[in-house]
């Protein structure tokens, strides 16, 4: 792109554009970063200029861009047909898949309702669990149950999910509070800042008590619980000690509520089995995919239920869906992605280079402003502190980990960073090892030079 046009594009940014999440003043105020074309994991601005992905935009990239196989499978389906709708017509792309995702999904997960991006399939299976109760019956069970500091998404029926009974001060469910349906949430299994005060050692998962708690007292009022199942990422990569999932499953079990799983970021290898819920054999009774479905190439979701599930709206129809619920394009690309997952062993890939990542995280385990590295398969956290001994906080205003993330971008390396002072990396499961090495290392500079180590 040549210089004029670039200053063109940002002046058009700043006279125009709106940004999901972002301080606007701030962005306003200097120049970003564009990404203008990419290339396997990397991303390249109109100066040329290369930067890793190492938040594979936000868990969606699975395979790398410009994969031939997925441009392809997009471009034969838009010769076929764009879009059908799946208003009272089908088309063969949105059934293979839905056949597809069942065959994948943990067993008894046979129907598939199709929506657009995250937060409208765990919309869709909020819904369907309200709606089954109301099927059933009992319309008194309008309760939902999300882990503390959970997130689902961003509509307000998933923002009234997120949890408040913990001290992060939750910005964003506070704007929209008097828009939303109250909620209850149980303890998130933060190891690092356990719940019910264990220090190391000697855990029997006590911080599922307060679930437990919940579902008595409620009882009879309880619609379902929602988790990100083993590993909560964007609330810091808080990852559930082993056998957490299962014992939230026979708890809501025992106590006859639903389970739903929210496998939005989690699915398709992410956490070193195709769903998370697959390494503790768990079938939830509903469950929702999104992000990497397309491989990250189109917004596809789904929500998988058991047929006990679909079977309550056989008399009737659930009402819910939208114009693009299962549109051909995206159902198209979604199934070569899932043949891509199968030829090129990505889940084999995924645990591979967890590996390493795990291997490249232990020196940062070292660095005396590093408190906590977390990970669980290809999401990974490490949790800067002020003070290693007594675990406290940078002062906000000090924006450390904010200056981290920058200094990481301008060295050629993209990362998040999330609430709580944690630094997150999701690299995609077809990032080269060496690549990884580079972003770990290139990360691990970054926080010793802004921490002054
Ligand atoms: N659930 C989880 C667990 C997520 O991580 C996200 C997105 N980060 C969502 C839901 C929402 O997905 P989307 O942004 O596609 O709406």
């Amino acid at each position: 792109m040549e210089k004029t046009d670039v200053d063109r594009l940002r002046r058009l940014d700043r006279e125009h554009m709106w940004y999901p999440w972002t301080p606007m003043d701030d962005w306003m105020a200097n120049d970003q970063l564009v990404v203008e074309r990419a290339d396997g994991c990397w991303l390249i601005d109109p100066e040329g200029r290369r930067y890793l992905d190492g938040r594979s935009s936000m868990g969606m990239n699975l395979h790398g861009h410009g994969h031939p196989a997925l441009v392809e499978a997009l471009v034969a389906q838009a010769r076929k047909a764009g879009e059908t709708t799946l208003y009272r017509v089908s088309h063969p792309a949105a059934v293979e898949l839905a056949a597809r995702l069942a065959n994948m999904a943990p067993p008894g997960l046979q129907r598939v309702f199709f929506a657009e991006s995250g937060s409208t399939a765990v919309e869709t299976a909020l819904k369907a669990a309200y709606a089954y109760w109301v099927a059933k019956g009992e319309p008194e069970r309008s309760t939902f149950v999300s882990m503390a500091n959970g997130y689902h998404g961003e509509t307000l029926g998933t923002i009234s999910l997120r949890g408040v009974n913990n001290d992060q001060v939750d910005m964003i469910r506070k704007t929209y509070e008097p828009l939303l349906y109250p909620s209850l949430s149980f303890a998130q299994p933060d190891c690092y800042r356990c719940p019910v005060g264990m220090s190391s050692g000697g855990c029997e998962l006590d911080c599922t008590d307060s679930l437990e708690e919940i579902l008595v007292r409620e009882k009879g009022k309880i619609a379902a619980v929602i988790v990100e199942p083993r590993v909560q990422a964007l609330a810091g990569v808080i990852t559930a000690p082993e056998g957490h999932l299962a014992k939230v499953a026979e708890i809501a079990r025992r106590h006859g509520v639903l389970l739903i799983a929210d496998e939005v970021l989690t699915g398709w290898g992410r956490t070193g089995t195709t769903f998370s819920c697959d390494a503790e054999g768990v079938t939830p009774d509903l469950l929702t995919v999104g992000k990497a479905l397309t491989g990250g190439y189109l917004p596809l979701s789904a929500t998988l239920a058991t047929e006990e599930i679909f079977d309550a709206f056989r008399g009737g129809a659930f009402l819910s869906g939208s114009t693009y619920s299962g549109y051909a394009l995206g159902a198209a690309v979604a199934l070569a992605s899932l043949d891509l997952y199968e030829k090129d062993d990505v889940l084999g890939r995924a645990r591979a280079l967890a590996d390493v990542l795990t291997a490249e995280l232990e020196p940062f385990r070292g660095l005396s402003h590093v408190g906590d590295v977390r990970q669980l398969g290809l999401i990974a956290g490490v949790e800067l502190v002020a003070d290693r001994e007594n675990r406290t906080p940078f002062p906000p205003q000090d924006r450390v980990v904010e200056r981290v993330c920058t200094l990481a971008r301008d060295n050629g390396v993209l990362v998040n960073a999330v609430p709580g002072d944690v630094i997150t990396m999701l690299p995609s499961p077809s990032m080269s090892h060496d690549d990884l090495r580079l972003l770990t290392g290139t990360l691990f500079r970054a926080i010793r030079e802004v921490t002054g180590e």
